[in-house]
């Protein structure tokens, strides 16, 4: 496979770009080799600058859940922006976006529309500590929320309830605001609350865990997180950046209240989250995000109450027209069993052929999302258990799946992202290059 092009432009960006990207994990440090630099992208597949295809399971990170350059949102947007980009006043399609998620996500009654899932979360949060008029935020170890300073916090030594800064340029002080707990420890979040109650603003989690690889919560997780906020007067954000709009309809919150998901399934005693966040999928591949809940709650921020929150691009015409098709064409194209049929089909095969290959490993799902940890372990529950994967690896499974012109997430802890033009054929195309990819997984 030829990649002069990438390599020579990998080159030039590194002189001007820190690490020649302008998001981390595009370097491909994890997976090491040539980041692809992509020329154009149509359906489930990418074409890169020296003209090689693959089919592509990063779909932007979540967002083309329809495929690349569907019709329907490239029709949108077209017609959208030969009538400006962007006004810097209020226009129909935010509230056409807004309407389209508050139908979906019943807890959600107000929304308000930003440019990043980072900007959803650090609002969020202000609201929620503005609104109780504290400062303490609890988040769980591996879960991601953005670069949100507060959020960029890993767990102290064992006895410290203070988390340390995660990257130099957050200060102590902030991070000292946030607790770090394990994700899925009812008993540690208990111990929390019975120390700092009274302190905590709000628990954010991620609806479904994604960004440690796929580590849904186990059952009654979700669960009591509503209760100990609900108890302690603190609110709970769920971050379903990732999970919203794909896993169903209504995002995590869909499948775990049983509308959408398993009826069977946990359900919720203890009612929904106070505040959820959005990207990703809503912004159909431009930058839209959204922060939304109770009205109540969402009531406080400005210029209705005092809780000041503001952007030039928030809601931009283009963005949220492509939003806007998107989230429509995930109905008129029925685009959730598309994706479940192929996430089977691929689990099926990856299992097989990986265990063949006496690889040793494991799949986890949140409906159709789903990852692959390379270990040994039965389950993975928390960011402890997911970092305990051998990533060298994925590593060779990853450059073998690339050389063979499957383009997977450049990083052991990420989901396989699938969209309707994940076909029967082009899943086809991936599963022929698994018993490579395997064998090359094996010879570590
Ligand atoms: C991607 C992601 C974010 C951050 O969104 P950006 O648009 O990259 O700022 C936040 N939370 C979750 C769960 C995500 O997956």
């Amino acid at each position: 496979m030829q990649t002069t092009r990438s390599a020579g432009l990998f080159d030039r960006a590194r002189q001007v770009t820190p690490g020649g990207v302008n998001s981390p994990v595009r370097a491909f440090q994890a997976v090491g080799g040539t980041p692809r630099f992509i020329d154009r992208a149509e359906g489930a597949f990418l074409v890169d600058v020296d003209g090689n295809e693959y089919v592509d399971l990063v779909g932007s990170w979540g967002p083309m859940i329809l495929g690349h350059a569907h019709p329907d949102v490239l029709e949108a947007v077209q017609r959208t922006a030969a009538k400006g980009f962007s006004f810097g006043t209020p226009s129909e399609n935010e509230v056409l976006l807004v309407e389209e998620i508050v139908s979906r996500v019943t807890p959600v009654e107000k929304v308000r529309l930003v440019s990043s899932g980072t900007e959803a979360t650090m609002s969020a949060i202000r609201l929620a500590r503005g609104y109780t008029g504290r400062a303490k935020v609890v988040k769980f170890a591996g879960c991601y929320h953005g670069h949100v300073d507060a959020l960029l916090a890993s767990a102290g030594s064992g006895l410290a309830t203070f988390a340390l800064p995660d990257t130099p340029g957050v200060t102590g002080a902030s991070a000292a605001e946030t607790i770090v707990l394990p994700y899925n420890d009812t008993e540690a979040l208990e111990r929390a609350f019975a120390e700092s109650g009274e302190e905590i603003a709000c628990v954010i989690t991620e609806a479904s865990p994604g960004n440690m690889g796929v580590v849904p919560p186990l059952p009654g997780f979700t669960d009591a997180i509503r209760r100990l906020t609900r108890e302690h007067g603190a609110l709970m954000i769920s971050d379903e950046v990732m999970t919203g709009f794909r896993v169903s309809p209504a995002g995590w919150y869909g499948w775990e209240s049983g509308e959408y998901g398993d009826p069977a399934g946990p359900g919720y005693r203890h009612g929904a989250a106070d505040l959820f966040t959005f990207g990703k999928v809503m912004g159909g591949g431009f930058p839209a995000a959204a922060f939304g809940g109770r009205a109540e709650v969402m009531a406080q921020l400005a210029p209705e109450g005092p809780v000041y929150q503001a952007g030039t691009l928030a809601g931009n015409p283009v963005a949220t027209a492509a939003g806007l098709a998107t989230l429509r064409g995930t109905v008129e194209h029925d685009v959730y069993p598309v994706l479940e049929r192929a996430a089977d089909a691929l689990r099926a095969a990856v299992t097989e052929e990986l265990s063949c290959a006496g690889v040793p490993h494991l799949i986890q799902s949140a409906g159709s999302m789903f990852s692959v940890f390379f270990t040994d372990a039965d389950a993975v529950t928390d960011y402890e258990g997911a970092r305990a994967q051998d990533t060298a690896a994925f590593g060779r499974f990853f450059q073998s799946m690339l050389a063979q012109g499957v383009h997977l997430p450049p990083a052991a802890f990420e989901a396989w992202f699938l969209s309707l033009a994940h076909t029967d054929d082009v899943v086809d195309r991936i599963i022929a290059a698994l018993p490579a990819a395997a064998k090359a997984a094996a010879e570590g």
